[in-house]
């Protein structure tokens, strides 16, 4: 039986194809059990997002309700604290077992900026890293210290990921979507059509709560 499961964690304000079109073809491509979408809460020192934590999470469940291979985990907007993607693993971890396969995803932007994340070595130690393709950013790192903490850690072989319970880092060949949450908002302010970029239903919320106005 496949073991592998992945959480997939960001603002999704609002979620939109560019998320899930990549992962569902990832899950067909490596064989994934289950993807857990984890909306996090947004630290007071950062932009905070337009939508409350109630409305994104609403539009990943209106999202993720036809996707069986999606559940949502609403850990992070529970807490009234900012939490740390390094502390939820570990408590991912705690929950499913030392042996279990599990996977943590992102976006090729947010590798980039993955070693700047607090203890970003540790997520390793409880989690594999999936990255999917996106537009517009390099796999390679700018440091040279980041770029041998990658190397040290990539497998090209996705085997590796149902066999070691975490540790490898996995660069996806996932299809391209030039999509952002930062555009459709940019768009929906324009007054501009956003049909093609997200689920009919999440469009249909965003309309009915006037977001993103
Ligand atoms: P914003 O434009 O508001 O910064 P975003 O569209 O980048 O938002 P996030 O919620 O910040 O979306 O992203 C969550 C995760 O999804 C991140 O790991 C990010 O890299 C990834 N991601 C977002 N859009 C894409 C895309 N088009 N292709 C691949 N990965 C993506």
């Amino acid at each position: 039986m496949n073991q592998l499961q992945a959480l997939f964690g960001g603002t999704f304000d609002p979620v939109h194809y560019g998320h899930l079109k990549p992962v569902e073809a990832l899950a067909n491509q490596i064989g994934l059990s289950r993807v857990i979408i984890m909306p996090n809460n947004v630290p007071p020192h950062r932009a905070q997002p337009e939508a409350s934590s109630q409305q994104r999470k609403k539009m990943v469940e209106l999202a993720i309700a036809d996707k069986p291979l999606f559940t949502l985990d609403e850990r992070e907007l529970r807490r009234d604290t900012p939490s740390y993607t390094a502390q939820t693993l570990q408590e991912w971890r705690e929950e499913q077992g030392a042996q279990r396969q599990l996977a943590f995803i992102i976006g090729q932007d947010s590798l980039l900026t993955f070693p700047t994340w607090h203890h970003y070595e540790s997520i390793l130690d409880n989690c594999h890293l999936i990255v999917c393709r996106r537009p517009g950013y390099p796999l390679t790192m700018e440091q040279e210290s980041h770029q041998q903490w990658l190397e040290a850690h990539l497998t090209t072989n996705p085997e590796d990921l149902h066999v070691l319970p975490a540790g490898r880092i996995y660069l996806a060949e996932t299809p391209w979507f030039n999509i952002s949450a930062t555009l459709i908002r940019e768009r929906l302010e324009h007054g501009e059509k956003c049909d093609d970029l997200l689920p009919e239903s999440v469009m249909a919320y965003i309309n009915e709560q006037g977001l993103y106005r």
